[in-house]
């Protein structure tokens, strides 16, 4: 039985006609950039994140640096970014200036600890970066409360992460700025890019809303330096019928995961564990295994397909080499990246594959 890592065009196929129907009307109102979808979008995404309003971007990178920008992050400052997470996390810093500084993670949940954070401060750390990593709320009351004992701002990366909640609270408005991206595999994804800001303070959306539209608040007057971020109404209008289906899919991808943890009994298999605190997405359901690679060649034999999400840890990129991190320097980060695997987790998943995997795990 075939089992692919993930196929959108299962995802796509039912809505095909609804969605081309809003493209054409999209189409013939000329709203390309920004423009009434995707004021509807930003609507409509920000309460299905617990608040009124969300700003619209063209990606989940641009939407990390807007977040920095916006809460006056510069060259000179240190942030705090996990060692485990995807590069973009790290371009935080890196676009505006700034110094990443790497903590390590805790591997039975993938995110950074007030702990961790706590040993990579330093005396110019003015930021953390929080991935809700894979889908899982970080521990979050620990961090913020670093956070306050710092006055350290707190960006929570959520492109990984719709809909999930921590202690009862969205994602994304425990921080000062919460970023999404819309990228086509993420858990809400467009048909191409797409990202967005979240943030409990007005004044934050309202700067980024004029970062977005080349730091303008008036046309032809710039007050700040900024860019050309805006969100494309193409990808709103597909994005305002994704978004209704986005917590069935969510609770599919729940219930997946379930399975998988009850069923998954291999003997030196580490799987994901579910915090108290959380309310995971799963956006991947990533194990840990001593002999990852002879594993996925064993399931590549049963067609099914796995990722390695991720193999390099941030601190060991040839990108940062002039940051001067060794090997052993984040040892958790290291051992989850060469022990890990992501297994098939999406919603279209039929119970016959899941048990499929399960079978051929356990058979390892
Ligand atoms: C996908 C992703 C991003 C970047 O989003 P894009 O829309 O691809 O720019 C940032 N952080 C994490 C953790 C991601 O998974």
């Amino acid at each position: 039985m075939k089992v692919p890592f993930l196929d959108l065009t299962l995802s796509h196929q039912p809505l095909r006609a609804e969605i081309l129907a809003a493209w054409a009307s999209t189409l013939d109102g000329n709203r390309f950039c920004l423009g009434r979808d995707v004021e509807e979008f930003e609507k409509a995404f920000g309460a299905a994140c617990g608040t009124t309003d969300s700003v619209g971007l063209d990606n989940g990178t641009t939407a990390l640096q807007l977040a920095a920008q916006a809460l006056g992050l510069g060259p000179g400052d240190d942030i705090v970014v996990p060692a485990f997470t995807f590069i973009a996390s790290a371009w935080t810093a890196t676009y505006i200036g700034a110094r990443p500084v790497f903590a390590d993670i805790d591997p039975a949940h993938f995110c950074v600890t007030a702990a961790t954070i706590r040993a990579a401060l330093t005396p110019q750390t003015k930021a953390i970066v929080v991935v809700h990593l894979f889908g899982q709320p970080a521990p979050m009351d620990e961090i913020l409360a670093l956070a306050a004992e710092r006055g350290l701002k707190v960006i929570e990366d959520c492109a990984q992460a719709h809909l999930a909640r921590y202690r009862d609270r969205p994602v994304g408005l425990m921080g000062d700025a919460g970023t999404f991206s819309f990228y086509p595999t993420k858990n809400l994804g467009g048909c191409g890019e797409g990202g967005a800001l979240v943030s409990r303070h007005a004044e934050v959306l309202k700067r980024v809303r004029i970062l977005r539209v080349h730091g303008s608040e008036r046309r032809y007057y710039h007050d700040f330096v900024g860019g050309n971020f805006r969100m494309e109404g193409l990808q709103a209008a597909v994005l305002n019928i994704k978004l209704r289906h986005l917590s069935g899919w969510t609770a599919r991808r729940r219930s997946i995961a379930a399975r998988y943890r009850a069923g998954l009994k291999l003997a030196e298999l580490a799987v994901p564990q579910v915090p108290e605190w959380g309310e995971a997405v799963f956006h991947q359901f990533t194990v840990t295994h001593p002999r990852r690679d002879a594993l996925r060649e064993h399931l590549a034999k049963a067609e099914i397909a796995t990722d390695l999400i991720y193999p390099m840890p941030l601190h060991l990129q040839p990108c940062y080499a002039s940051l001067g991190y060794r090997p052993g320097s984040m040892p958790q980060a290291e051992r989850i990246c060469a022990t890990c695997v992501s297994l098939p987790i999406f919603p279209e998943l039929t119970e016959e594959q899941v048990d499929h995997v399960i079978a051929s795990v356990n058979s390892f």
